[in-house]
C-alpha cells in the first residue's frame, strides 16, 4: 500500500476511534448490584483502560525479549509485577517475604540425530523408526540418556474411569513396559458416558501420560489419528521440535520417553504382532465391553538422548488483607511467560505475547491496585498471582497449587485471565467450567449487571478446561474460572467479533506479530476486570466458601483438601 494512503487510512481511523470514545458515558461504568458496598463499587470503577494499556504496552516490549521463563526478559517482567505491586501497597505473599515464589524447572530436548527408536518383533527383522516424521518423544525424568528394550501392551485410551465403569488397563500390567494407547476418549453421545461430545480430562494426553506413569509403565506410545485428535501430526511434531519444561522433583513425571506415534506406524506395529487392522481396533476399543488390553509380541527399543537445562523461574505473588482471616481468601491468577526468543527465526523472532498474555497481566495489576487502594477492605485477603511457564505446560500454576499462599482449602475462588483481545467492548463473556460451582447464580446474575450474556464454551470438543491456569488450581479441589470474553461487542454483530478472533489466531496467536498497537480498545479489558473485581469482592463476602457442584470431577480433591 502507498505510504500516503496508509497515513489517510491510519488518519480515518484515528477520528472514528475519537467518537467512539466520546460516546461513551465515563461516570458510571459500574452497575448497581446487591451485597456490593459503595466503596466497593467505586473500588471497581476505579480501574483505569488506560493503565490497563500501560501496563500490556511495557510487557510486550521488544525489550522484555518475549518474557521467556528462566530468560532476561522474563525476570524483567516478573520484576515489573513485583514493583508494580510494592507501588500499589500490594502485600509480598511469595518465598520469605518476597513477592516471588521460585519454581524450579527442568527442560528437556530430544537429541533427533542420536536418538533411535525400533519396534522388535518376537520373530523376523526389526523395524527402525524415523525420528520426527514417525515418532516423537520426550524423557520427562531430566536425564541426559536411556536405554531400554521391553514388551509393548496395547491399552485402548488408556483410561481408567471408575465413575463410568471404564478400565482399560483391566487384567494387564504395564509396569516396567510401553503402554500403547489411542488419543482422545472413546465417542460417546451419552451426556453421562465420557460427558457425551465435550472433551474429558480423561481424554488429554497429559491424563493418559500421568495415567501410564502412576502404573510404572517406562513409556507410552500415544497413536496420532489426525480426526481424534483434531489437529495434524505437524502440530504434534512442531510441539515437540522445542523443548519441553517440567517441574523439577515432580515424582509423577516418569516416562522415560512419553512418545507419540503416526498412525502409520501404529498400524505396521499392529500388522507385526497380528492384530490386523488399526482403524477397527480404534473402533472397537471405544465400545463398552468390547475391549481387552492385550501385551503384543512386539517390544520397543530405545536409545534416547536429551539436552537437559535446570533453571528457575518465579512466580510473582502478591496479597491484599481482608477484614477477617484468610480462610475465605480469593485468587486471582494471570501467566506473564511467553515464547521468549526464537533464534532459528529470520527477520521478526521475538515473540512479544501482547495479547497472550499482556493483556491478562495488566487486568491482574489493575485488579491488585483497586483491591490495594479500595477504602474498605475486602471481607477476606484476596491474592494475586502472576504465573510462569504456561507456555511450557500450566506450570507455574501447578507449582503455585502445590504451594499455595494458604492452605488450598482456605481459597475460595480462583479467577484467571488469559488473552483476552483489546478490540471493543464485550456484550457477552465465556467462563467455561463456571456453572459447575456452586457460585453460577451469582455469575448470573453480575453477568446481567454487566450487560454480558453468558456463553456455553463454543468449543467443549477442545476441552479448554484443560488447557489454562485454572485447571492446574480446580484439580487441587479450588473452585476456579478462567473469565473469557465471547464474540459480541458493541457496535458489532457476532460474526465480526468472530471475525476478529479467528483473524488473530490466524495471523498472530503464538507468533512474532502478537505485538502491541496503540489502536488497540482497553475499555473492554477494564469491563472485564471490574466484572471479576464485583465476582472477587462478592465470593469474599459470602458466608461461606465456593463449592464444586455434587459429582464433579473435582469435588473429590476439594472434599479431601477440607478434610486436611
Ligand atoms: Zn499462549
Amino acid at each position: 500500500m502507498h505510504r500516503k494512503l496508509v497515513f489517510a487510512v491510519v488518519a480515518a481511523g484515528i477520528v472514528a476511534a475519537t467518537f467512539v470514545h466520546a460516546q461513551q458515558p465515563a461516570d458510571n461504568p459500574i452497575p448497581e448490584i446487591a451485597g456490593l458496598p459503595a466503596a466497593a463499587r467505586a473500588a471497581a470503577a476505579s480501574i483505569d483502560p488506560e493503565k490497563i494499556r500501560a501496563h500490556v504496552r511495557f510487557l510486550s516490549l521488544n525489550l522484555l525479549e518475549g518474557r521467556g521463563p528462566g530468560a532476561r526478559g522474563g525476570e524483567l517482567a516478573a520484576e515489573y509485577i513485583a514493583t508494580q505491586f510494592a507501588l500499589d501497597g500490594v502485600e509480598p505473599a511469595g518465598d520469605n517475604g518476597t513477592y516471588f515464589q521460585h519454581v524450579p524447572l527442568v527442560a528437556v530436548h530430544t537429541i533427533e540425530d542420536k536418538t533411535k527408536f525400533s519396534l522388535v518383533p518376537a520373530t523376523g527383522q526389526p523395524v527402525d523408526l524415523a525420528y520426527g516424521t514417525e515418532i516423537v518423544s520426550k524423557d520427562q525424568t531430566g536425564q541426559a540418556t536411556a536405554d531400554f528394550d521391553v514388551p509393548i501392551v496395547f491399552v485402548g485410551y488408556g483410561i481408567d474411569a471408575p465413575e463410568y465403569n471404564w478400565n482399560d488397563y483391566a487384567g494387564v500390567d504395564v509396569k516396567g513396559k510401553i503402554a500403547l494407547m489411542i488419543v482422545n476418549q472413546p465417542p460417546s453421545d451419552d451426556i453421562k458416558f465420557f460427558k457425551g461430545k465435550a472433551l474429558t480430562y480423561y481424554g488429554r494426553w497429559t491424563y493418559k501420560y500421568e495415567e501410564a506413569a502412576r502404573r510404572g509403565a517406562v513409556g507410552v506410545l500415544l497413536i496420532h489419528r489426525t480426526d481424534l485428535a483434531a489437529y495434524g501430526w505437524e502440530v504434534v511434531r512442531n510441539s515437540q521440535a522445542v523443548e519441553k519444561s517440567y517441574l523439577q522433583n515432580d515424582s509423577s513425571n516418569t516416562l522415560r520417553a512419553a512418545a507419540w506415534i503416526q498412525h502409520d506406524v501404529a498400524q505396521r506395529l499392529l500388522t507385526l504382532a497380528g492384530l490386523g487392522d488399526l482403524d477397527k481396533a480404534i473402533d472397537q476399543a471405544g465400545k463398552p465391553g468390547a475391549f481387552h488390553a492385550v501385551e503384543l509380541p512386539v517390544r520397543l527399543r530405545a536409545h534416547i538422548e536429551s539436552r537437559v537445562r535446570r533453571y528457575v523461574s518465579d512466580n510473582v505473588v502478591g496479597r491484599v488483607p481482608g477484614v477477617s482471616a484468610d480462610n475465605q481468601a480469593v485468587l486471582y491468577t494471570a501467566h506473564y511467560d511467553h515464547l521468549g526468543i526464537d533464534p532459528e527465526v529470520k527477520g521478526d523472532n521475538i515473540y512479544n505475547g501482547a495479547a497472550d498474555n499482556g493483556t491478562g497481566c495488566g487486568i491482574l495489576l489493575e485488579l491488585a491496585r483497586a483491591y490495594a487502594q479500595s477504602s474498605v477492605r475486602p471481607p477476606h485477603a484476596v491474592y494475586f498471582a502472576s504465573v510462569t511457564a504456561e507456555e511450557q505446560g500450566l506450570l507455574g500454576s501447578q507449582y503455585l497449587g502445590l504451594h499455595p499462599p494458604v492452605p488450598t482449602a482456605q481459597i475460595a475462588l480462583d479467577l484467571n485471565y488469559d488473552m483476552l483481545l483489546p478490540i471493543g467492548i464485550p456484550r457477552s463473556a465465556s467462563l467455561g467450567n463456571a456453572d459447575r460451582i456452586d457460585f453460577w447464580p451469582t455469575i448470573q446474575r453480575v453477568a446481567k449487571a454487566f450487560d454480558l450474556a453468558l456463553l456455553p464454551d463454543p468449543n467443549p470438543r477442545a476441552g479448554h478446561a484443560y488447557r489454562s491456569d485454572h485447571f492446574s488450581l480446580a484439580r487441587t479441589g479450588i473452585p476456579a474460572v478462567s473469565l473469557g470474553q465471547g464474540s459480541l461487542f458493541e457496535g458489532h454483530d457476532e460474526a465480526w467479533g468472530k471475525q476478529q478472533a479467528q483473524d488473530y489466531v490466524r495471523l498472530h496467536y503464538h507468533q512474532p506479530s502478537d505485538e502491541y498497537r496503540a489502536d488497540w480498545d482497553f475499555r473492554g479489558n477494564a469491563k472485564m476486570a471490574r466484572f471479576g473485581f464485583v465476582l472477587g469482592w462478592l465470593a469474599s463476602e459470602q458466608p461461606k466458601s465456593v463449592e464444586w457442584l455434587p459429582g464433579d470431577e473435582f469435588e473429590a480433591a476439594r472434599k479431601a483438601s477440607h478434610a486436611q
